[in-house]
């Protein structure tokens, strides 16, 4: 089968393999589908140390092609993975954050992913019930972004976003416009985006942001007292900068919310008046992936028909074409961008 291997900083090879054989417990799933994430442009340039020798890919769908023992999935079964595996026995995984698991291994990171035709889904996945059996009307591009989608759900649980209130959405890429309809979804009042992308605007503005910004072209702390009075409900941060933090911060109102969604490199330091937090009385808050029982509600928020994601998928390529997919993300002229392996 036909893989895509990192090795080290800035190499990746597509290889040909053996297709894995299930042992009891495990599965092997036929990939249909794969979505290309930041995450996996910062393992590519070596800001995200990972095994060598890894198969990438943490979002993913497809079908059963294979089952060993006493599963409860059979052969054809259309699915999609939630990426963790878990001890089930630590603090968080009995609090119900297997995502914070302190054994967690997540698949196409520290164990193979996706970007393969087949992989094989380690039985702790299994038990765990972590396969998603998808409802016909869920196609596989969709399978593909429950993951990045349950990791806005959880953003959105930190934010506590309710009906009626605003919000700001820093970033406008694929994880910033996720955040922006499930904003809609949550009945948010006035909701605005920035981003130093006019193209990127365009779009937030079509898929329903209330006003875009671009903080090259205005004052977005001014713009935001403006709009609001009293300054924003809740923002988020979807960019791994910390002067847009700085800014984010300036435009919370008292006993907002703001969440860092993003991480960012060695630069990503805050210099912080400590007072704003204080005296503002704001809360500030970091999520990083989801929880199973958010992957779940995002399974339910895209089969129900609430949430669309298709307008996010701007480019699919076959996985020989992944330098494609890495180069146009990169250059930030893709949103999501679906690999097929088996097309
Ligand atoms: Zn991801
Ligand atoms: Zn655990």
């Amino acid at each position: 089968m036909k893989a895509l291997v990192f090795y080290k900083a800035g190499e990746f090879k597509l290889e040909k393999l053996e297709v894995p054989k299930p042992k009891e417990g495990e599965v092997l799933v036929k990939i249909k589908a794969g979505g290309v994430c930041a995450t996996d442009l910062k393992i590519l340039k070596g800001e995200k140390g990972i095994k060598s020798g890894t198969i990438l890919g943490h979002e993913f769908s497809g079908y059963i092609a294979e089952v060993r023992g006493n599963v409860n999935l059979k052969i054809g079964d259309r699915v999609s993975v939630y990426p963790i595996i878990a001890c089930g026995n630590c603090y968080f995984c009995i609090i119900g954050k297997r995502n914070r698991c302190l054994e967690r291994k997540t698949l196409g990171i520290d164990v193979n992913g996706g970007f393969a035709q087949y992989t094989l889904i380690p039985k702790e996945v299994v038990s765990l019930g972590h396969i998603l059996k998808l409802p016909n009307k869920v196609s596989y591009e969709e399978g593909a972004l429950l993951e990045p989608l349950a990791t806005v759900v959880n953003s959105m649980d930190a934010l506590n976003l309710s009906h009626g209130e605003s919000i700001l959405i820093v970033g406008a890429g694929p994880m910033g416009l996720m955040h922006l309809i499930l904003a809609k979804v949550r009945g948010a009042s006035k909701i605005v985006v920035s981003d130093l992308l006019e193209d990127r605007l365009k779009l937030a503005k079509e898929l329903g942001a209330d006003f875009v910004i671009n903080p090259r072209e205005k004052d977005l702390v001014k713009e935001i007292k403006d709009l609001t009075g009293i300054g924003i409900d809740k923002a988020v941060v979807t960019v791994g900068s910390a002067e847009a933090v700085e800014q984010a911060i300036n435009c919370v109102r008292s006993q907002g919310i703001l969440n860092l969604f993003a991480g960012g490199g060695k630069e990503y330091t805050l210099n912080l008046d400590l007072n704003k937090i204080h005296y503002k009385e704001i809360t500030l808050t970091g999520t990083q992936n989801a929880t199973f029982d958010q992957y779940k509600r995002s399974l339910e928020l895209v089969s129900s028909g609430r949430i669309k994601l298709k307008s996010l998928i701007t480019h699919e390529f076959p996985l020989e074409e992944y330098y494609k997919a890495f180069d146009l993300k990169s250059e930030l002229k893709a949103l999501k961008v679906i690999l097929k392996p088996n097309d």
